[in-house]
């Protein structure tokens, strides 16, 4: 066989195998079915700006051994991601913090937010059941009505009260003035966007692109010992056991002949009746510069337009609900059989990842195979 691995997927997870796999001598094919590598985070430059085509990524963690890791391949900016919300044009500031609860409510002081918040977080007793009995349990009903309900609803398509509590954890409450939407360590874009950082990971890796496959399985899989596959894993079996259910995203994005539209590079509209979830103004990300540090005079902007996934379109969230939940472990069983293909990445493994995190579970996953 002339492959110690076949890398099915040029995201994140099929990179990072394949550069570690290849610094321990390996030889290695990573093919994608797209006609480009680094899968969502795949920037691609629209009017001078690094364009997020598959919806923003912003990078943080808290793992240094991640952070240290991608500094090979990338230098970070210092964004800071500080989305807005906007509520039928009232707006406040995200994640939870004392400029939202001073927005909501007019409360000053952390004692006197957190007396309206323990006030209405009564309603909710014992431990949250869903995501509606978390939000409130976290932040009150007023929150939770007028930017979480709305927003969530389009997101996942279900209602708040189907879905795990879990996904709303993902968002920090403070009593602090701080508007930096993640709990990290590190965070940042890498300058000139992520597809350049993806091509230096896979430097001296044989790619091929637009290639199918599940459509061409059995020729593939006798070209290498180990398959490392990131695709859907019921699509991989077929979907023989049921399908798995995931969220897909539109985009409409638009080049605007001004140099600022919304000020910031994520707006999310958390009201039920406005179509789309959220406005993201690339230039942003880079702080409306160019390489040589000049304003950019145009500016791209991308609506967010969530729906249920269906064959054909492309799969972004995996729904991790109880109900898809149980599906997914009886194809976890059938991959345990599988021999020699290992199921890695946010489709591989059905599991709402973070960058980072799929970062750190692709380094683990070949330190351990590879031992
Ligand atoms: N969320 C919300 N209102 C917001 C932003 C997020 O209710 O303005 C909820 C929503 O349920 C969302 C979850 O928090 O799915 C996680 O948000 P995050 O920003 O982490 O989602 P992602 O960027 O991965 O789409």
């Amino acid at each position: 066989m002339k492959y110690d691995y076949l890398i099915v997927g040029a995201g994140l997870f099929g990179a990072v195998f394949a550069q570690q796999a290849k610094a321990q001598g390996k030889a290695v094919l990573v093919i994608d079915k797209r006609n480009h590598i680094a899968g969502n985070v795949y920037t691609e430059k629209v009017e001078g700006i690094n364009c997020h085509k598959y919806g923003a990524h912003i990078f943080h963690t808290n793992n240094e051994k991640v952070w240290n890791y991608l500094q090979q391949f990338a230098v970070f900016n210092r964004f800071t991601n500080s989305p807005v919300a906007n509520y039928k044009g009232e707006l406040y500031s995200l994640p939870f913090n004392m400029y939202t609860f001073n927005q909501m409510w007019g409360t000053v002081t952390p004692d006197e937010a957190k007396a309206k918040i323990d006030e209405q977080r009564k309603e909710i007793t014992g431990i949250p059941k869903n995501l509606e009995e978390q939000a409130i349990s976290l932040v009150g009903r007023d929150i939770y009505e007028k930017l979480i309900k709305g927003y969530t609803e389009k997101q996942w398509g279900r209602d708040c009260k189907e879905l795990p509590a879990f996904i709303i954890k993902r968002l920090p409450v403070r009593l602090t003035f701080d508007n930096n939407y993640f709990n990290a360590l590190y965070q940042g874009i890498p300058v000139g966007g992520y597809t350049k950082m993806v091509q230096n990971m896979l430097d001296g890796i044989e790619v091929r692109l637009g290639v199918d496959y599940l459509a061409n399985k059995a020729e593939y899989d006798a070209m290498a010992k180990t398959v490392v596959y990131t695709g859907p894993i019921d699509a991989y079996f077929n979907y023989a056991l049921g399908y798995l259910e995931y969220r897909s995203v539109r985009f409409e994005n638009e080049i605007i002949d001004k140099p600022n539209f919304q000020g910031n590079a994520a707006v999310n509209y958390t009201d039920r009746e406005t179509p789309w979830t959220r406005i993201i103004e690339h230039k942003w990300f880079e702080f409306g510069k160019d390489e040589e540090n000049n304003d950019l005079p145009m500016t791209v902007i991308s609506r967010e337009y969530s729906s249920e996934w269906k064959i054909g379109d492309e799969p972004y969230y995996p729904v991790n609900d109880e109900k898809n939940s149980k599906v997914y472990e009886n194809y976890r069983s059938l991959a345990q059989k599988e021999r020699n293909v290992i199921f890695g990445g946010r489709l591989g493994e059905y599991k709402y990842y973070d960058m980072d995190q799929v970062i750190l579970a692709a380094l683990n996953c070949v330190a351990e195979v590879n031992n």
